[in-house]
């Protein structure tokens, strides 16, 4: 019999994949298609879910053709996804009554409030949900479009209407679309959009009445890790199970094997994002951190995880490459930092939207401090890659609050975890060892575990963690007494961002 695969489809913020892995769990063959970022107005993000529809088909063929596979080589597709993202269509005609509306959209603002002036502020549900009213999460964005969309709320009551992130959006039209598609999801996901028990795994019938919005509109929630139907007949993968939903950050961190309690990864992308696996334990935050469901395997019980959001680390290196044009190429930042030994004294806090875990401060901006005439712009290089390193240090003094366990290691990936200079930095300040897998994709690589895991291509978690390899290795090498004035400074620097923004801002 001639090899098999399982593939994964990776539906992200800025674009959709499609990979398709083997049993090794090595990247066979991969194809992308980015889709439009829609900016209504300031503040405003969205997505056209059925670009996205489209753009899933067209990676899914794509791969297949660079492979030369056909739907009889794949054994299972599992489905990573932006999560928070929220759409709401019509079920009876399969049309969005309006755009996806993206997690970093913050139109809901004044609906979070509302709800947290009904009593207890901003932790109003957090004891059920994990989580803190705020515009990230899908709930709030649901009732926007039912109040906002002409007649939504009659269809919505009516039955008519469903809603989705994009896992469920996909799935949908995956098996079927209008001609019996499946809505469903999985508990990574339905556990961001503030309306899941965290306990129950299902929904919570007194928030969504609170917030006006009805359950029939919501997906059933099923495991992560189950056979949930087959592709429908015109699709390109006909016939192959659907067998896998994580969200994307709990995706990467299956894709980590971060399968024991302790266990924590942290990706460098446009933002960090930092998970500690908690075990069948849901360990509530009182460091500015999220609870949330790392991942549910068929049957067994459920597994929880802590969460650490930094909304600014790579999109720094972008902004100093197109508004400041410091750099032509966000690799260049590495060349630059590496002209001098040390920061110069210069610290740089890119609160540019406020500043998320563990400060969740929205009346903080942007600040480089310690200027003096030493500093050059080798200095402000290193500045901007410390900031990532030293934000993630941040999150790591936090879980291992609230976690009670001292982490011994840091598993990294994402597209800054190319930079070296910020690796060894990230190990000195954090005085652990920073690991680097051989497969970088862990975000699709979870996915396609999950599906696998199903249908029985993978065994069970041992095959997972036997073939996670270490690619790279950073030590700390910094003595504490420098690392301790480091992040003393950090902290004194963050200090002189809050407090900025005014009423009449
Ligand atoms: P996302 O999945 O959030 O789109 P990626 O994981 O693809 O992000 O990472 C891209 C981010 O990493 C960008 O913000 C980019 O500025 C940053 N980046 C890419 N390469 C480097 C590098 N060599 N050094 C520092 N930052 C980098």
């Amino acid at each position: 019999m001639s090899e098999q695969y399982v593939a994964a489809i990776d539906q992200g913020t800025t674009s959709t994949r499609c990979m398709i892995f083997n049993q090794a769990g090595r990247v066979v063959v991969s194809d992308q298609k980015e889709h439009e970022q829609i900016f209504p107005r300031a503040g405003w993000v969205e997505h056209n879910a059925k670009e996205i529809w489209d753009n899933t088909r067209s990676v899914t063929a794509g791969a297949l053709a660079k492979g030369d596979l056909s739907a009889s080589d794949i054994v299972a597709v599992g489905i990573t996804n932006q999560r928070e993202t929220a759409l709401v269509w019509d079920r009876t005609t399969g049309e969005p009554v309006y755009n996806a509306i993206v997690w970093q959209d913050t139109r809901t603002d004044a609906i979070a409030k509302q709800l947290g002036d009904l009593g207890g502020g901003a932790d109003r549900y957090k004891d059920k949900v994990g989580l803190p009213l705020a515009t990230y999460f899908s709930g709030p964005k649901i009732r926007w479009v039912l109040d906002n969309v002409d007649g939504a709320r009659e269809k919505a009551e009516a039955g008519d209407l469903a809603f989705g992130n994009m896992d469920t959006w996909l799935i949908w039209n995956m098996t079927g679309g209008v001609d019996g598609g499946l809505h469903i999801t999985d508990p990574t996901n339905a556990s961001r959009t503030m309306l899941m028990d965290l306990d129950s795994l299902s929904w919570d019938e007194g928030i969504a009445g609170e917030m006006g919005i009805p359950v029939s509109m919501l997906p059933e929630i099923r495991s992560s890790s189950e056979v949930y139907g087959e592709v429908r007949e015109r699709g390109t993968l006909h016939g192959v199970p659907i067998a896998g939903i994580l969200g994307d950050q709990q995706a990467a961190t299956f894709g980590q094997a971060c399968l024991a309690v302790g266990e924590a990864k942290n990706t460098y992308g446009t933002g960090n994002f930092m998970l500690i696996n908690t075990g069948t334990q849901k360990v509530p935050s009182k460091n500015g951190l999220l609870t949330t469901v790392c991942y549910k395997i068929g049957d067994q019980p459920t597994v929880y995880a802590l969460e650490g959001a930094v909304a600014v680390t790579g999109s720094l290196v972008q902004w100093v490459r197109d508004n400041i044009g410091l750099i032509g190429s966000a690799p260049e930042i590495e060349t630059l930092a590496k002209t001098v030994e040390d920061n110069g004294g210069a610290y740089f806090v890119p609160a540019f939207s406020g500043l998320f875990a563990p400060y969740w401060r929205g009346d903080a901006r942007g600040a480089i401090v310690g200027l003096t005439r030493y500093v050059n712009k080798g200095h402000l290089a290193r500045a901007v890659l410390e900031a990532t390193a030293f934000q993630s240090k941040e999150l790591l003094d936090a879980m291992n609050a609230d976690s009670g366990v001292d982490l011994t290691a840091l598993k990294v990936d994402g597209g800054m975890v190319q930079n070296e200079t910020l690796m060894q930095f990230q190990a000195d300040i954090l005085g652990v060892p920073v690991i680097r897998p051989v497969v970088a994709e862990t975000t699709a690589l979870g996915a396609a575990y999950a599906a696998g895991l199903a249908v029985g291509f993978w065994q069970g978690e041992d095959d997972i963690r036997a073939n996670w390899a270490e690619d790279k290795r950073w030590e700390p090498n910094m003595d504490d007494a420098q690392r301790e004035k480091y992040y003393r400074k950090w902290k004194k620097a963050v200090t002189k961002t809050f407090d900025w923004v005014d009423e009449d801002d």
